[in-house]
């Protein structure tokens, strides 16, 4: 008997229209909250979420998470407790492949640590399909750079890259203790691109070298023993942003100990160095790739998809793709067209984030039969954050073209908002309020970096 309601409620959501969201990031998850507490809950539409992993961490963290300032196991949301919570279907595994002319999504096999299949591959149905998978690192075919560098995409990464950083301070923090110890070559880092991801990375390092320092490696001196650099290809860090925001980022760096090299191209990576066009090499223990990104190969495999130059999927001002409206994408895997110009919207989570709200609204209205406009991102700015240095915030106006910066507690302030807004999104006002109150309650109890 127990069984009938479950087969009642499967015998219902079968017979609904079926939204497969595939990537439950920064876009997807705040989609899926959105729809499956509306559409899903109201049962006008089943909510399927896919994601490859089983929690979701906010990507615009990763670099705190990889210099310690942030530790990813209090800030994981899992997946199957969000559905349970807004009414949509959560399934884990890592979508492989298409079939459009049968609307039926392939999902891999998930397997555990050891490689033991725990569930099989699957076929998934739907009505309409949504992408949201984000963004892999492009390494530009620079020779030795996907072997060498490491990438920052997910948790994972971070946590590598975290634990490898720690071993070099130890190391080095134990020869420099050794009695009469000879003079050591300092452990070098090298974080490619000085975009803001570069540019916040290199910052937290160094911070985090700090405060290692004074809690752990008594001997390391941050400034002698851990050489920073950030390497950048153009003329100046943050190339994208206001001159003005440059000169003032590279200065703040420059005061970090954080050796930044502009106009410097690097033709190879290998294990222990970089090779510049200029045929220098530079020394390197770690190298972080923070140079661009593209989107997943397996994209590539979905077939006629229309993709551009960055193998993201092109799709019109709806997030439709142009030869199949019942297949959409937002967020770092889509083009989506800037304002109508030949631009496409920068692969940012304030891009995802609004592409998530339009689509829920979005497909709430094609369910009740109303028309649908067109997705206009509106730039509300962008933060930059110098860790412990505070941060920088620029706005472009529309009034005689002209940009605003605010750096200080404002920008820090604002930064700060970033996450919390993202958590507003996923978990509504008191949830967040009571996530907020927890984490301000942890970070007082314990050190301002994970140590071990
Ligand atoms: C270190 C760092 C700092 C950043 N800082 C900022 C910032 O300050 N401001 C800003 O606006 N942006 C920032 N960004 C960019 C921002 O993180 C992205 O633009 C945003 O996360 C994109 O959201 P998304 O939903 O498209 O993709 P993601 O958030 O990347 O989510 C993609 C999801 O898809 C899943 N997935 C991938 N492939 C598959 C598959 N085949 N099958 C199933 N699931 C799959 C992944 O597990 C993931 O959960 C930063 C990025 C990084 C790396």
């Amino acid at each position: 008997m127990a069984l009938i309601p479950g087969i009642l409620a499967k015998a219902r959501t079968a017979s609904l229209p079926r939204i497969l969201i595939v990537g439950g990031g920064a876009g997807g998850l705040q989609l899926a909250t959105r729809l499956g507490s509306t559409l899903g809950r109201r049962g006008q539409a089943h909510i399927v979420l896919v994601d490859r992993l089983p929690t979701h961490f906010w990507k615009p963290l990763l670099h705190e998470a990889a210099s310690g300032h942030r530790d990813p196991a209090s800030h994981t949301i899992e997946y199957a407790a969000q559905a349970k919570r807004y009414g949509f279907e959560f399934v884990q595994g890592e979508l492989k492949s298409v079939d459009r002319a049968r609307r039926v999504a392939t999902i891999g096999a998930v397997l555990d640590n050891d490689g033991t299949q725990i569930v099989p591959q699957r076929e998934v149905p739907y009505h309409d399909l949504v992408l949201a998978v984000g963004s892999v690192t492009n390494f530009f075919n620079v020779p030795g750079a996907a072997r060498h560098a490491l990438p920052l995409e997910h948790v994972g990464h971070a946590e590598d890259f975290r634990k490898r950083f720690l071993a070099a301070c130890a190391k080095i923090n134990h020869l420099a203790d050794a009695p009469g110890a000879p003079l050591v070559r300092p452990v070098c880092i090298n974080v490619i691109g000085a975009g803001a991801t570069g540019v916040e990375l290199a910052a937290a390092l160094r911070h985090a070298v700090g405060q290692l320092a004074a809690y752990r490696f008594r001997a390391l001196d941050p400034d002698r023993d851990v050489q920073i650099r950030l390497i950048e290809g153009t003329a100046r860090v943050l190339p994208v942003l206001d001159p003005r925001i440059s000169a003032r980022t590279r200065a703040q760096l420059e005061r970090l100990h954080i050796e930044v090299l502009t106009d410097t191209r690097v033709a190879s990576v290998e294990e222990d160095a970089i090779v510049t066009s200029t045929g220098a090499v530079l020394p390197a223990d770690m190298t972080i790739w923070a140079a661009g990104v593209a989107g997943p190969a397996m994209l590539r495999t979905i077939e006629g998809l229309a993709l551009s130059a960055s193998n993201q999927v092109i799709v019109t001002d709806t997030l439709q793709t142009p030869d199949d409206p019942h297949v959409f994408a937002f967020g770092d895997c889509a083009a989506c067209p800037a304002g109508g110009s030949s631009r496409y919207l920068p692969p940012r989570a304030q891009v995802a984030h609004q592409q998530a709200v339009y689509l829920s609204q979005a497909f709430a209205r094609r369910i009740a039969g109303k028309p649908v406009a067109g997705f206009v991102f509106r730039d509300s700015g962008t933060v930059v954050s110098l860790g412990e240095s505070g941060a920088l915030y620029q706005a472009d106006l529309r009034v005689r073209d002209r940009s605003v910066i605010v750096d200080g507690l404002a920008a820090s302030g604002l930064y700060r908002l970033l996450y919390r807004k993202h958590l507003l999104g996923v978990h509504g006002t008191r949830h967040t309020l009571l996530q907020t109150l927890g984490q301000f309650l942890q970070r007082y109890n314990r050190p301002s970096i994970k140590l071990h």
